[in-house]
């Protein structure tokens, strides 16, 4: 069996424990005599495996009980109108733009009502996160229903490395490409929301927490749409209608696999071995440069490139004939990006680090 070393941003790699069991659950599931993608929503299996699920999760990140978990569909992106047509009673947010999805989330929020950008890191192409301080100071005026974040930039490779204060005012944060690659301190937030597609399962699940009150206190704007209402969502347990039944059960295997494997803390150790290797790298060879700033850069992501394209085409198209795949960088930035979530192991980092050290010795 031969497995790239695979470094996908998203749809990305798998812990293979993870597909060697839903394999084998395939065809019958534990005496079923139907597999988890025949099965009713609504049979005591299933619910079973969705309450299971949940449970894990909640393990693994310390959820207290004054958040609602939500297993959703549509995406991140549904989730950027999700969040004003359920957050924006008074009409109006606020956003900090640090890429191309925080962008994304603060123009969607604009359709609903007054989406505040408070920072932004366009000028200079989103390489960092940008200064926070007109974030607390907006925040105590006090009229923000909400303040948005994306915490780490799954395109330009930057991350928080520390939250935005936003005091009294619900921060909520699309950790889509850092979710589960870290312990979080879910009570710093109002709402985190990701898409499952990195490190959680396969695409097509959204996993949404939320505070509670936030959802209790008031409905959402009338104009939202039943699916995206969270209140609605929270009482029938995300199955308001037929959910993404196989992907929460593969979200609920690698929940599992994190578990057993150490937890968050395992994950992040691991994670920073990972990218530090990367970075090291980045600072030590000439040929190569970290597009993001140092104090910036994430270690779900590492954005790199060399001083020419035609180069850069050259050493995506080395990497693959090395069974290196998935590291040419996203067009708005260009060069190469090394998704290295949790199922990338050390050995596929090291491979692609010889490649990076071989790769410059050729062309001295
Ligand atoms: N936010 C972030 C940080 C992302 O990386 C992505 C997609 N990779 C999205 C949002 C959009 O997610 P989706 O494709 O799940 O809608």
């Amino acid at each position: 069996m031969a497995r790239v070393h695979n470094f996908s941003a998203g749809p990305a790699a798998l812990p293979l424990e993870v597909l060697e069991q839903t394999a084998s659950e395939l065809i019958d599931y534990r005496g079923c005599g139907m597999s988890v993608l025949e099965m009713s929503h609504r049979s005591a299996a299933y619910q079973r495996i969705y309450d299971e699920t949940e449970a894990c999760l909640r393990r693994i990140l310390s959820i207290p009980d004054t958040y609602q978990v939500l297993f959703l569909q549509g995406g991140a992106t549904l989730e950027f109108a999700a969040i004003p047509l359920n957050l924006m009673r008074r009409g109006r947010a606020g956003y900090v733009v640090s890429g191309n999805f925080a962008k994304k989330a603060w123009e969607e929020a604009r359709r609903y009502g007054e989406a505040v950008a408070l920072a932004s890191s366009e000028d200079t192409n989103f390489d960092r996160i940008p200064d926070l301080s007109p974030v607390a100071e907006r925040a105590a005026c006090g009229d923000l229903d909400y303040i948005h974040i994306c915490q780490n930039n799954t395109i330009f490779g930057t991350m928080y490395h520390e939250l935005p204060s936003t005091g009294e005012v619900p921060l909520v944060a699309d950790v889509s490409s850092c979710f589960l690659s870290m312990p979080l301190d879910i009570e710093r937030y109002g709402v985190v929301y990701a898409g499952a597609q990195k490190n959680a399962g396969p695409a097509g699940v959204t996993v949404v927490i939320v505070r509670r009150d936030l959802i209790e206190d008031g409905p959402a704007l009338p104009i939202c749409p039943t699916y995206l209402d969270w209140r609605t969502q929270a009482a029938k347990g995300s199955m308001l209608n037929t959910p993404n039944t196989f992907g929460i059960y593969l979200c609920g295997k690698v929940f599992a696999w994190i578990e057993r494997t150490g937890g968050l803390a395992a994950m992040e150790q691991r994670n920073r071995a990972k990218a530090e290797l990367l970075y090291s790298l980045l600072d030590g060879i000439d040929l190569f440069f970290g597009t993001a700033q140092p104090a910036s850069r994430s270690i779900a992501n590492v954005t790199f490139r060399t001083a020419s394209p035609e180069l850069d085409a050259a050493f995506i198209a080395g990497a693959r004939e090395r069974g290196i795949e998935g590291i040419a960088g996203h067009r708005l930035v260009g060069g190469m990006r090394a998704s290295i979530y949790n199922a990338v192991d050390m050995a596929s980092v090291e491979a692609l680090a010889a490649y990076m050290t071989e790769f410059e010795e050729n062309r001295r």
